[in-house]
């Protein structure tokens, strides 16, 4: 009779340790290689110099499944810390993410040369691209920015909506909202949020990025 108190708080702690990301299996939606992460399927005018600074960093996240997913995101070198600790407040505060698949990867390919289609839900960070309605290359070619969840943070400019057909209901799970946890988040790293554009004559409710002052003088190289 003695033992059956220590006995049953020990049961208690092995549930609550249980309960932790760490000890749930994760549902594997990418395990890419950094080969096949980087530089497989990409456009053939992608820079391979911009290539050799890029990683693909392993995140969890739960799915709208409620289930933790396990996903890649390739991005620049110098953000992949900055990538771990959001992902970290993503699972911690149970922001749902749909998949978080890098643009090589073959699901995300099969929807349209280089992995380019708009049509997606995918959250993702590098692709060799230029700025929609623009020939100078986005940050995202460059590995300095990332899109959550398009279908529900669409890109909307006039009469243009990206991904088409995409509505913006701030009260559905996985929408970014001024006051959402994510944004405060990626802000206090510095990052800059899309959805305060609205003085550009656009927002861009899916797109977040960042240049490190280190960086600035090799970002002035693609983009002049
Ligand atoms: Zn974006």
């Amino acid at each position: 009779m003695q033992f059956r108190q220590p006995t049953l708080t020990l049961w208690i702690l092995f549930a609550i340790l249980c309960s932790l990301p760490a000890c749930t299996p994760a549902i594997v939606d990418s395990a890419l290689t950094d080969i096949q992460a980087i530089w497989t399927n990409q456009p053939p005018d992608a820079p391979e110099e911009i290539q050799q600074q890029l990683v693909a960093v392993d995140v969890h996240y739960y799915g709208f499944d409620r289930k933790l997913h396990q996903g890649q995101v390739v991005i620049h070198k110098e953000l992949a810390p900055d990538i771990r600790q959001l992902f970290a407040v993503i699972r911690e505060t149970r922001f749902p993410v749909e998949s978080v698949l890098p643009i090589a990867h073959p699901l995300v390919q099969l929807k349209g040369p280089f992995g380019l289609s708009p049509d997606t839900n995918n959250t993702s960070a590098y692709v060799w691209r230029p700025i929609v309605g623009s020939r100078t290359v986005s940050l995202h070619g460059l590995g300095l920015a990332i899109d959550f969840n398009p279908r529900l943070n669409p890109y909307c400019k006039g009469d243009l909506i990206l991904p088409p057909g995409a509505t913006y209901e701030p009260t559905k799970p996985g929408t970014l909202t001024p006051g959402s946890r994510v944004v405060q988040a990626f802000k206090e790293l510095g990052w800059e949020w899309g959805g305060d554009w609205a003085e550009k004559g656009k927002v861009d409710y899916m797109h977040f990025q960042k240049i490190p002052s280190q960086l600035e003088p090799w970002v002035k190289n693609y983009r002049k």
